[in-house]
């Protein structure tokens, strides 16, 4: 019997050879018909015998191509034509637009191989892609997706590549950004006064200069890598020395698998992660017996390591290097530079040489950072590869589109469309100007390409957040979000849950709304809102953001909790680099109460035992003390000692953690000769303790069995895999974030999340 099936597709199914794989089904299948884009997708018309139309809308969903995300098949029944051929017809514009934009995706094995084949006509051309590979969000100035209006544009197609783009049966139908040597971009090579170098062949001639020794800015997918050979001390010390970071960790890349595995280790779930098309820096184990020059990670026990994901990363790798120090191109704490006058301006001093290109790059995009943890791969940093896919929320805005902000550091912003939430790259610390101008960049491209006009605007409760005053001035209806509340919220918007739970929210700091500074939360919440039901006990931060950097003075704070009048002595014996004098001024401070908040922050209690066990005594880098520390805990990874500390009521309904027990407990062995990683290794244990504690006696004052963990503190791999299995034995259901990263990168999801739950209820 012959049927005719109206098949509408929705999700990422535009700029990712959507229709030819239509095409080629349909041909396989005999079924006549057509396809064709419209604004919210691809809608399809199929006619044939019935079996094989049952057999096209199966295959549809399992045999897409590689960069299709499906989010919806809807189907309908319509009376038969009589066609008998299928075609391809023309894109139907108007209308609202809907449509997925898809991330920028590492080049493909089909244009790899022809990358590798002298017969080919893209022969070892640094731009190749195709429709499953290559730029994407990085080079959208607008939507929709036509090669006029991304920053291919100024290249006009040779006949060869019309001919592909043009033919349903090629790789390359309708691939936009696709060009050849003979009408695409080319790679340039400058010395470091901008003056051009006289070589045949760039690439060859960079390979041989950093494997020299020298410094290049190379241009890759979202702005400039600084590159060095990563087994060549003196380069790397140079390079940090240019750079002013002195140890925060340089990220890598290698040829392939079996290098990352030489020099690291990696698991079954990261191999997966690293040859994915998102090629994120994945953080692993250093593996002894590497070649890796020491100062690209000192005092870490991991390398960031990452695979080429471009056309000019896979040639430079073939150069003879172990690995490739690729950090981005930037000095300590500015964004990075993507444009190719900026890396003149502000790269200039840091490369000895620059290879550019001039393909430009509308949006900058950071490489993105994960790590495997609790057997799933989690985001510390959600950029490159990920940006602008979007994530569900378990609700709808309600026609309302909501622009969620995020908080101050390692922010990112989001904006909501239905019921999806479409993060932005990562934008770096607002307070830093150019972050900030980034930010609003970021605003502007996101409202684009999604074309939604926000009516309503979602920020922290931190007054004085460049973000918050920057949702203060859109004009717009404004919900506040509590920090804490949106880290668990993130959580609940990722798993799709409505329902109450336990949050427990780790992190460094949050404005809390009592006038101290929150970051050890126990909150029962849903999305619509949340009460703080315990906390670490509250102690004083003399001098505020300078005890954030200064891991002794949070630690001098604990010994006072603990000791009391003994602490002098033991800050002495622990504590060398701080002096009598910076005693006296903090307890001076803490005394009189000047500039001397109250915190809870479980960030500040890892600095302070950090700085305790005398591993790090100064955060040079964002969390360095904890991170640290987690690395001396790994050492002693068998060790199952636990330090009691008292949970005390507060008076309110709600109980506090007294973690000072837990440091006089640590301070004590250490004082007793007990190894630094044995303390280490039980600090987190007693506070996986603590936490599954709070977790109980809130559940029996609740009933609530479901627990909720989040905030930048779960980025320690030690923790989380203590504090789950515990929690799962007592009989929780435990939810954790996979899809955003757990530190603040996520908070705008939280946000987004609990402003669409709100406006819902209104
Ligand atoms: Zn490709
Ligand atoms: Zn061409
Ligand atoms: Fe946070």
């Amino acid at each position: 019997m012959t049927r005719r099936l109206e098949i509408t597709v929705r999700g990422m199914v535009q700029g990712v050879g959507f229709r030819p794989f239509v095409h080629g089904l349909a041909a396989r299948l005999r079924l006549a018909g057509f396809v064709r884009n419209d604004p919210h997708g691809v809608e399809i018309e199929v006619e044939g015998p019935s079996p094989a139309v049952d057999a096209f809308v199966a295959q549809l969903g399992t045999s897409a191509p590689p960069l299709a995300r499906i989010q919806e098949v809807l189907t309908r029944e319509r009376p038969a034509a009589g066609e008998k051929t299928f075609v391809i017809l023309r894109s139907v514009g108007a209308g609202e637009r809907t449509v997925l934009i898809a991330p920028d995706q590492a080049t493909c094995g089909d244009c790899l191989r022809e990358l590798r084949d002298p017969g080919d006509r893209r022969y070892r051309y640094p731009f190749i892609n195709c429709t499953n590979c290559g730029p994407r969000y990085t080079i959208i100035r607008d939507v929709p997706y036509d090669r006029a209006n991304t920053t291919m544009a100024e290249f006009s197609m040779c006949q060869d590549c019309r001919a592909e783009y043009e033919n349903p049966a090629d790789r390359r139908f309708h691939a936009e950004p696709t060009c050849c040597p003979a009408c695409g971009p080319h790679v340039e090579l400058l010395d470091a006064q901008g003056g051009r170098v006289a070589c045949t062949d760039p690439i060859a001639e960079t390979i041989r200069l950093l494997s020299e020794g020298h410094i290049v800015a190379v241009k890759g997918l979202g702005g400039f890598h600084l590159a060095c050979d990563a087994t060549r001390a003196e380069a790397v010390r140079l390079l940090r020395r240019r750079k002013q970071r002195d140890l925060k960790p340089f990220a890598l890349m290698v040829r392939d698998l079996d290098t990352a595995a030489r020099i690291s280790e990696v698991s079954d779930e990261a191999r997966a992660a690293l040859v994915g098309p998102e090629r994120p820096i994945l953080l692993m184990k250093k593996r002894s017996g590497h070649r890796i020059a020491d100062e690209v990670a000192p005092r870490s026990d991991s390398f960031g390591v990452m695979l080429p994901y471009t056309p000019i990363h896979e040639l430079l790798m073939e150069g003879p290097f172990e690995a490739l120090v690729m950090t981005s191109g930037n000095l300590t704490d500015e964004p990075i530079a993507f444009t190719n006058d900026d890396a003149l301006t502000h790269l200039m001093g840091l490369a000895d040489y620059f290879l550019l290109h001039n393909r430009a790059i509308h949006i900058r995009t950071d490489d993105s950072v994960t790590r495997v943890i609790a057997g799933r791969q989690r985001f510390l940093r959600r950029s490159r590869g990920y940006a602008p896919f979007p994530v569900a929320l378990p609700v709808e805005s309600a026609g309302r589109e909501i622009l969620a902000v995020g908080p101050e550091l390692s922010a990112a912003l989001c904006l909501t469309r239905g019921s999806q939430a479409f993060l932005s790259h990562h934008l770096g610390d607002l307070y830093n100007l150019a972050s900030y101008d980034a930010f609003l960049q970021a605003v502007e491209h996101l409202e684009n390409l999604l074309a939604v006009a926000p009516s309503l605007v979602a920020c922290d409760m931190h007054p004085a957040y460049a973000s918050t005053r920057y949702a203060r001035s859109c004009g717009l209806p404004v919900i506040a979000v509590q920090h804490h509340h949106a880290h668990i919220a993130s959580v609940l918007a990722e798993t799709g849950r409505t329902d109450r739970v336990i949050g427990v929210a780790f992190d460094g700091l949050g404005w809390g709304e009592d006038g101290t500074v929150w970051g050890g939360e126990f909150l029962i919440c849903d999305l619509g809102g949340y009460q703080r039901v315990g906390h670490l006990a509250v102690v004083p931060q003399p001098g505020g953001d300078v005890s954030s950097k200064k891991t002794v003075r949070m630690g001098y704070v604990y010994l006072l909790e603990a000791y009391g009048e003994r602490a002098e002595r033991l800050a002495e014996a622990l504590e060398p680099d701080l002096s009598a004098d910076e005693r006296r001024v903090i307890a001076r401070q803490i005394d009189r109460g000047v500039n001397c908040p109250g915190t809870s922050s479980m960030g500040r209690l890892f600095d302070a035992a950090s700085a305790l066990l005398g591993i790090c005594t100064e955060n040079t880098y964002h969390a360095q003390a904890p991170m640290e520390l987690e690395a001396m805990a790994w050492e002693a990874r068998a060790e199952s000692g636990v330090y009691t500390c008292a949970i005390e009521e507060t008076g309110e309904g709600a109980c506090a953690v007294r973690a000072s027990d837990i440091i006089r407990a640590m301070a004590d062995d250490f004082g007793n000769g007990v190894s630094q990683a044995i303390c280490a290794a039980r600090f987190h244990n007693s506070v996986s303790h603590a936490a599954v504690q709070v977790c109980k006696r809130i559940r029996e004052k609740t009933g609530l069995e479901t627990v909720a963990l989040s905030g930048g503190v779960f980025a320690n791999a030690y923790l989380l895999e203590r504090i789950m299995p515990l929690l799962e034995e007592e009989g929780f259901e435990v939810l954790l974030n996979s899809l955003t990263p757990a530190g603040d990168g996520g908070v705008c999801l939280g946000q987004a999340a609990v402003a669409a739950w709100r406006c819902r209820c209104v």
